[in-house]
């Protein structure tokens, strides 16, 4: 059945499951975002609507979503479609100083910028202490100037829209899962399913961080009260908690802290490592100099060899020693999010019982 901006606003924004991914928002003039919530201003009335079909939180067949980004379903019930898994890094000092780890995120982006092959990247840009805002980075100091991860629920795929509308056409994304499946959603409708209005342009590179969840706007305002906001460099939440970053050193709150500020939504969600992605990258939860890189599609494949052989990124295989933790954590999440769904929750997930039984039964064998 078609839906629209009432259903987006009902099924979505009411119930606290918008991710703030942002991709409705830049798409109509009457969905606005401010301090990461989206809220629709006006309802325009049509009943079946872009806005709800790129929503991550709209009805989602994650299946069908393989079938048109891999050309099949994942075999891989856990991690998703994926052709390599490593250990990588960028190989420029400053590149990974300023990353959040390894800055192969940014190293990836700068260089499919300087290739030539895309016009723009829409990034993440902010100060550890205040909320972030989408940015459309042309050059590598712009990338540059997005590097580090910024915690809470950037609308970052609104930039998209903004681009488009500044004329570019080839334009790269990095997103949290939630907007890497926005990005192949609006690919659909650039392929043709969208109704009245086919946007113009879908994301030439798709390039997906993991993510378990991402904290709301209280989070600033608790951490205004904990060290001056002027003063943050960067911010982290390695295993043990949050580290904070500040002229004086780093401050460390137990993950406790923090855990009423994860969004709702989040929990809700069964992507953690971004599966729809070109790559995803991640910490390595082992060393800090090192991303987690996960390569799932040829054009994801394309530019991570590439990227190697003018050595901008280096690789070195993923450890297998390690392999049992990360399909662990993630499982774990997965099975978390199917048990909810029993009780009613993730309802826009479409994922049939015995698929629901499938990923229950899932173990990992320790390594
Ligand atoms: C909310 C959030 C939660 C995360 N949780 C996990 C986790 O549980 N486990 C894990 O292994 N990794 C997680 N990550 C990913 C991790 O923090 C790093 O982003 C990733 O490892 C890439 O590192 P890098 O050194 O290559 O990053 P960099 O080279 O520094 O690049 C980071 C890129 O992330 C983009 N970015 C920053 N903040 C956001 C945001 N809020 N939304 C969208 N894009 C953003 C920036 O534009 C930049 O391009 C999370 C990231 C975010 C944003």
């Amino acid at each position: 059945m078609p839906k629209g901006i009432r259903e987006l606003q009902a099924e979505v924004l009411e119930q606290d499951l918008c991710t703030g991914c942002g991709m409705c928002v830049g798409m109509c003039p009457y969905i606005k975002t401010a301090a990461e919530r989206v809220a629709v201003i006006h309802p325009c009335g049509l009943t079946d609507g872009n806005c709800y079909r790129v929503c991550p939180r709209g009805e989602t067949d994650m299946d069908r979503l393989a079938r048109q980004v891999f050309g099949a379903e994942s075999q891989d019930l856990i991690l998703g479609t994926h052709t390599g898994l490593f250990f990588a890094r960028a190989t420029d000092g400053r590149v990974a100083g300023r990353g959040q780890y390894g800055g192969t995120v940014s190293a990836l982006a700068t260089f499919a910028l300087d290739q030539g092959n895309l016009e723009a990247m829409v990034l993440t840009k902010g100060k550890g202490g205040y909320p972030p805002s989408p940015f459309v980075a042309r050059s590598g100091e712009e990338v540059l100037a997005c590097s580090g991860s910024k915690y809470s629920a950037s609308p970052t795929m609104a930039g998209f829209h903004q681009a488009v509308r500044e004329g570019l056409r080839c334009i790269g994304v990095v997103g949290r899962p939630c907007q890497v499946t926005a990005a192949r959603k609006l690919e659909g409708l650039a392929a043709g399913e969208g109704v009245a209005h086919i946007p113009p342009a879908a994301p030439a590179l798709v390039i997906g961080l993991f993510c378990f969840w991402a904290l709301a706007p209280g989070f600033y305002r608790w951490l205004a009260e904990q060290v001056d906001p002027r003063q943050v460099g960067s911010v982290d939440i390695p295993v043990e908690g949050l580290e904070v970053r500040t002229i004086d050193g780093i401050h460390r709150w137990p993950v406790d802290a923090i855990r009423p500020f994860i969004r709702p939504t989040c929990l809700q969600c069964m992507d953690s490592t971004a599966e729809l992605a070109d790559v995803s990258v991640g910490s390595t939860e082992y060393d800090p100099a090192w991303n987690t890189l996960v390569v799932r599609t040829a054009r994801g494949m394309e530019l991570v060899e590439q990227a190697q052989r003018a050595g901008v990124i280096e690789m070195k295989p993923y450890p297998p020693e390690r392999m049992p933790l990360l399909r662990r954590a993630v499982l774990q999440k997965k099975q978390r999010v199917v048990r909810a769904m029993a009780e009613g929750q993730a309802a826009y997930l479409r994922l049939e019982q015995a698929q629901r039984d499938q990923i229950l039964a899932l173990e990992v064998q320790a390594g």
